[in-house]
């Protein structure tokens, strides 16, 4: 982001009153995106943001988010750009006092956005993406995810996956209509039930977790985790963030790269009392 655009979100302009900031979380963050080496352009976009002013950071922290995007020609490009810039825009400045309100009016502004910019440009139709964030208010993690990218999270050497895809296949395991042995290489795998730019309404899945110093997430996009398993995410993901991004990333292309590969590593260092 400019300059001038992180000045927009200042105190004056954050309309909703909240609690004052008890716990400034202080990370170290790293991300890659890479082309992947089968494709021709990226349509994955990452973005974060991370407020100066004591009470945006209070009411609304830190903010990471992977998109995903899809559809012909340059539209998925456009379409994770613009709901990037669209959620982070919406999220900061609503005037909710939850983050996890602010980041549903959000999510449903990026769909909108996406929706009509799909129908009235030509080549745009059909155009879509996926949405994952993960925001540090506080003592808190919130989570939205829509589509396939992930959240993990390490803590200690346990590595846990904080979101669920939502795909058909894993819809229809979750309903026990298929196993999970059957789940895995179907060839319907990465049809998305839920994404931003399908439906008018969402349905995005907005969690609230404790945050403990020494977490360490990951947002990655399904270039990822399409060619590394769990148990090589968990020992990357140990390293310091520079060398986990880039050895996630590496690893992904070493396996064939048959995507678009994104990652941002958040390495929570301390949760400093104010
Ligand atoms: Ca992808």
């Amino acid at each position: 982001m400019t300059e001038d655009t992180t000045a927009e979100f200042t105190r004056d302009q954050l309309a909703v009153e909240t609690a004052p900031l008890r716990i400034r979380p202080k990370v170290t963050v790293a991300c890659k995106t890479d082309l992947g080496r089968v494709r021709e352009n990226n349509e994955d976009k990452v973005e974060y943001y991370i407020p100066e002013d004591d009470a945006l950071l209070a009411a609304r922290g830190l903010l990471f988010l992977v998109c995903d995007g899809m559809g012909g020609h340059a539209a998925g490009q456009i379409a994770s750009e613009l709901t990037c810039k669209t959620f982070i825009d919406v999220y900061l400045h609503h005037t909710a006092a939850e983050a996890a309100e602010a980041a549903r009016a959000a999510v449903e502004a990026a769909n909108r956005f996406v929706i009509d910019v799909g129908r009235q440009v030509p080549g745009r139709q059909g155009m879509g993406t996926t949405l994952t964030g993960l925001m540090l208010v506080q003592d808190r993690a919130v989570t939205v995810n829509l589509g396939d990218s992930r959240i993990y999270r390490l803590r200690g050497r346990d590595l846990t996956r904080l979101t669920v895809d939502h795909t058909m296949v894993e819809e229809q395991v979750r309903a026990g209509l298929l196993k999970p042995e059957q789940a895995e290489n179907h060839p319907y795998s990465h049809i998305l039930a839920r994404c931003i730019g399908a439906e008018d309404s969402v349905n995005p899945d907005i969690e609230e977790r404790d945050l403990k110093a020494g977490d360490i997430f990951l947002l990655c996009s399904d270039g990822l985790t399409n060619h590394v398993s769990d148990d090589a995410i968990a020992k990357l993901l140990a390293l310091a963030p520079g060398d986990a991004a880039w050895k996630l990333v590496s690893a992904a292309l070493v396996d064939g790269g048959s995507d678009n590969c994104t990652v941002i590593v958040v390495r929570v260092d301390e949760l400093e009392d104010v």
